[in-house]
């Protein structure tokens, strides 16, 4: 089976690290881990989470073209590995990216068969409680999470899915049938056109 990139994007609160990490493994998931100039919160991971790295470090992995494609989020740097996800994608595996939504465009433009998820909570105010839940944040920068959630709402329409996250197994679901429908396209599937061609 032809690997494939799928990216989910969606405000911050909106679930999508619970999601990603509910996917159903016998789809043949990889996730990818993204550099962040972010500090970690608390009980994140290095390596599992995050690979956290200074500027310095994000801009010298830039320079030496090792990220796939990268953004700026309230005030920190945030990108892709390359590496992995080429080997992932030769090894026929669905590569997930959860990244917010300048980092998903510069990836379909890279990709154009890549597959952009769109997940959103029930309600703006929901996502504003559910930041505020979460704790990890102090208020300003919950103020501009929610704007900068508004900016990407605005551009929903570039993507191919909208996924609502009222509950996580729900929306676990409606991912993995995304994905299953996605990997029946005939343009993913050149081994068994071949085959049934009898070439
Ligand atoms: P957080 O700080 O809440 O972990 O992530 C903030 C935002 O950055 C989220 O929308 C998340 O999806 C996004 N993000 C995480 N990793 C990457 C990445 O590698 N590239 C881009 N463009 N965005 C990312």
């Amino acid at each position: 089976m032809q690997g494939m990139l799928v990216i989910i994007s969606g405000p911050s609160g909106s679930g999508k690290g619970t999601v990603v990490k509910r996917l159903d493994p016998s789809h043949g998931y990889a996730l990818s881990v993204s550099v962040t100039t972010r500090a970690p919160r608390a009980g994140e991971r290095e390596g599992v989470d995050y690979f956290f790295r200074t500027e310095d470090e994000f801009t010298r992995m830039r320079q030496h073209n090792e990220l796939l494609e990268h953004a700026v989020y309230v005030g920190n740097y945030y990108g892709t590995p390359r590496q992995y996800v080429e080997e992932m994608i030769a090894k026929g595996k669905v590569v997930v990216l959860e990244i917010e939504v300048v980092g998903a465009l510069q990836v379909k433009e890279k990709f154009p068969e890549a597959v952009l998820v769109f997940l959103m909570p029930p309600t703006i105010s929901e996502l504003a409680r559910r930041l505020q839940c979460r704790n990890t944040e102090d208020r300003l920068t919950i103020e501009d999470r929610l704007r900068r959630a508004r900016e990407e709402i605005a551009l929903i329409p570039r993507y191919q899915y909208l996924v609502v996250n009222d509950e996580i197994s729900e929306a676990v679901g409606r991912i993995n049938a995304i994905v299953e429908a996605e990997r029946l396209r005939p343009q993913r599937c050149a081994d068994e056109i071949e085959f049934f061609s009898g070439n």
